[in-house]
């Protein structure tokens, strides 16, 4: 199993989080060692400079796991799809795949499916799936 972070995502997160965290660590020395307030907002400028720059870091870092999981996500379900398709057949005729029977919905279901999709294979379904519903995200139909 792989991390959904790269080497170079990784190494950048590290860096912004110690970069981060010296300029906040200096910014508090310099403001605790002196009592004139102009200099003490000088140090605090220092340690709001370290706080934007570790929480970019992270919020990058998180970013990309987010969409390496996203794209890990979006394989995993294409996968499961191959898999719960019904197994083509070389000799099908085309008057066998009706227009209405290209997208199903479960009654009082909010989403509209493929009927091959795992949602809603096994279960009762209906071809009216009406303009309320918005399509499966699994399936995208
Ligand atoms: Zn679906």
């Amino acid at each position: 199993m792989t991390l959904p972070w790269r080497v170079g995502t990784v190494v950048s997160l590290y860096l912004a989080t110690v970069v981060g965290g010296a300029l906040l660590v200096a910014g508090w020395y310099g403001a605790s060692g002196t009592g004139d307030v102009g200099a003490q907002l000088v140090w605090l400028n220092v340690a709001a400079l370290g706080l934007i720059v570790a929480g970019t870091g992270n919020v990058v870092w998180l970013l990309y796991g987010h969409r390496s999981v996203r794209a890990r996500q979006r394989a995993l379900v294409a996968r499961g799809m191959e898999l719960a398709a019904p197994p083509r057949r070389p000799t099908a005729s085309p008057t066998s795949t009706t227009p209405t029977a290209l997208r199903v919905a479960i009654h009082g279901g909010a989403r509209f499916h493929r009927p091959t999709c795992p949602l809603v294979v096994g279960k009762r379904t209906t071809a009216r799936i009406g303009t309320k519903r918005i399509p499966c995200e699994a399936c995208r139909p």
